[in-house]
C-alpha cells in the first residue's frame, strides 16, 4: 500500500503546514478528509490556508497560535485542544498533534494529525456536570454521605458530619468509625455492614448511636452499599447517615404513652402485666417470691362531687406520688384505672415473712394517705382499702395472683373500709 493510500484511510486529518516568515498560511499536504469536515477541499488550502484557519475559534485562535509559533521555534513535539466552527454552524473539538519545526529559510512547518474528540469533550463536561451536581447534593443534603473503607475507617465525609456532630471532618478521617459509635450499638454495625457485603440484603438499614462532639448521645440511622473501583482493586462502603433523634425520643414518647397512665405517670394495667408476667418468670427461676397490693380509695366518688373532678385529678397524682415513697427501687406501682392501683413488691424472701413484710408496706401505704393531701386550699383527707396476694403462696399465675389480690381487696371494702386484707389460701383462711 502506498503511504498516500494509507494516510487517506485514517480517520483524522493528516496535514503539513507552513508559515512563511511574511506570516502566510499554507498547506502543502493534507488529506481529502478535510472536505467532509469542514467543506474546504485539500486543493484550495495548498496555496491558501486561510478558509479553513479563519475556522478557528475566535476565543482559540490567539493561543493556538502563539503556542504552535512556539513549539516550531524549540523544535518540540506538541498537541494542543482547541474549537472549530464548521460552515454549518456546528462546534467540534480537535486536538493536533505535531511534530513541529522552524526552517533556516524562517519559515515555521508543522506536521501532524487532527482529532476529532467532540465526543470525547462532550462526555468530560457531562462527568463533570454530573460530579458538580452531585456534589452540591453531597454537601447540601441534610444527611451525612460517608465512605468507609472494608477496615472500617472513615475515608469521606460530608461537611454535614461537622455541622450535626461538632467534629471537624479532617480530624475524624482515617479514624475507625467504632470511635464514634455507642460501644453496645458497634456489634449491630458491624452485622449490618457484613449484610451489605454478602449483598443478602438482611437489613435495610441500621440504627445507633453516635457521640456528639459535647458528649450527648444522637441517634442516626443509615443505609449503605459496597463500591467496588473500576480496576476491581478497592472495596468500600458508601452510605447515608440521618439524625433521627427527633424521630426517636417521640417513639420513646408514645411508645411511653402507650404504657402509662397519663393523669399520673404510673405504668397502666397492661404494662403493669407485663412487668409482674417478667417479675414472676425471674421469682420463678430464682426462687424467690414477690406480693401484688390492690389499692381501692374509700369514697372517692365524693371527693368529685363535693370538689369537683379537676381536684379529684389532683388528688390521685397525689396519691400516686405518696404511693411511690412507700416502695423500694424495685418496687412498681401502677394506676389500674379509676381509684384502684396496684403494687408490685419485688425479689422477696419466700422463707422469710413475705406476708409479713407485705403488710408492713400496705400499712405503711395506708398511713401514708391518712395524712391530709393540700390541694389548692383544701386539706383532703383520704383512706384506702388494700387486699395482699403473694406468689407462691397464694398464686403461682399471673391472673389467678391479680384475682386473688382484688378479691382481698374486696373483702377489706366489705368489712368496713380504711382496712388491709391477705389474700385466702387453704392453709391461711382469710386472716390479716
Ligand atoms: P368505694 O369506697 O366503694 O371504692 O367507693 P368510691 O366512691 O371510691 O367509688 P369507686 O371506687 O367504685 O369508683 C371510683 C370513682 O372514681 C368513680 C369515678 O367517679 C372516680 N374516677 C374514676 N376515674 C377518675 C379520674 O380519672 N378522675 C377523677 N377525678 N375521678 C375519677
Ligand atoms: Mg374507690
Amino acid at each position: 500500500m502506498d503511504w498516500r493510500t494509507f494516510i487517506e484511510a485514517m480517520p483524522g486529518v493528516v496535514y503539513r503546514l507552513r508559515k512563511s516568515p511574511d506570516g502566510y498560511y499554507s498547506f502543502p499536504y493534507i488529506s481529502p478528509l478535510v472536505a467532509d469536515w469542514f467543506g474546504v477541499s485539500a486543493t484550495t488550502l495548498k496555496d491558501n490556508a486561510a478558509p479553513l484557519l479563519t475556522m478557528i475559534h475566535p476565543n482559540d485562535v490567539d493561543p493556538l497560535i502563539a503556542a504552535s509559533d512556539r513549539a516550531a521555534i524549540d523544535n518540540t513535539d506538541w498537541s494542543y485542544e482547541f474549537r472549530m466552527l464548521k460552515p454549518s454552524g456546528e462546534t467540534v473539538w480537535l486536538e493536533a498533534y505535531n511534530h513541529s519545526r522552524a526552517r533556516a529559510d524562517g519559515s515555521l512547518e508543522w506536521t501532524g494529525y487532527l482529532n476529532d474528540i467532540s465526543e470525547r469533550k462532550r462526555l468530560e463536561r457531562e462527568l463533570a456536570v454530573s460530579e458538580l451536581r452531585f456534589r452540591t447534593f453531597v454537601e447540601n443534603a441534610n444527611d451525612i454521605i460517608y465512605t468507609v473503607s472494608a477496615e472500617g475507617e472513615l475515608t469521606y465525609l460530608s461537611p454535614n458530619w461537622e455541622k450535626l456532630l461538632g467534629y471537624s471532618v479532617s480530624a475524624s478521617l482515617s479514624k475507625p468509625f467504632t470511635d464514634f459509635v455507642h460501644p453496645d450499638d458497634v456489634g449491630r454495625c458491624y452485622r449490618f455492614l457484613e449484610s451489605v457485603l454478602a449483598e443478602d440484603h438482611k437489613y435495610e438499614s441500621v440504627e445507633y448511636r453516635v457521640r456528639h462532639r459535647a458528649g450527648h448521645w444522637q441517634w442516626h440511622t443509615s443505609t449503605a452499599s459496597m463500591v467496588t473501583e473500576a480496576d476491581g482493586s478497592t472495596k468500600y462502603y458508601l452510605g447515608i447517615a440521618r439524625d433521627v433523634t427527633t424521630q426517636k425520643k417521640q417513639m420513646e414518647k408514645i411508645a411511653k404513652m402507650a404504657q402509662h397512665d397519663m393523669l399520673t405517670e404510673l405504668p397502666n394495667r397492661t404494662y403493669f402485666g407485663e412487668i409482674l408476667e417478667h417479675n414472676i418468670s425471674r421469682a420463678t427461676r430464682k426462687n424467690r417470691a414477690l406480693a401484688v397490693l390492690f389499692i381501692d380509695l374509700d369514697k372517692f366518688k365524693p371527693v368529685n362531687d363535693s370538689h369537683g373532678h379537676a381536684i379529684g385529678d389532683e388528688l390521685l397524682i397525689a396519691v400516686a406520688g405518696r404511693l411511690r415513697k412507700c416502695l423500694r427501687a424495685g418496687d412498681v406501682a401502677c394506676r389500674a384505672g379509676g381509684d384502684e392501683f396496684i403494687a408490685l413488691l419485688n425479689d422477696l424472701d419466700p422463707q422469710d415473712q413475705t406476708l409479713n413484710f407485705a403488710s408492713m408496706i400496705a400499712e405503711r401505704i395506708r398511713a401514708e394517705l391518712a395524712d391530709p393531701f393540700d390541694i389548692e386550699d383544701l386539706h383532703l383527707s383520704v383512706t384506702a382499702s388494700i387486699g395482699i396476694a403473694s406468689f407462691p403462696h397464694h398464686a403461682q399465675q399471673l391472673g389467678d395472683l391479680l384475682r386473688a389480690a382484688d378479691q382481698a381487696m374486696y373483702v377489706a371494702k366489705n368489712e368496713g373500709r380504711n382496712c388491709v386484707r391477705m389474700a385466702q389460701t387453704e392453709a391461711n383462711d382469710s386472716s390479716a
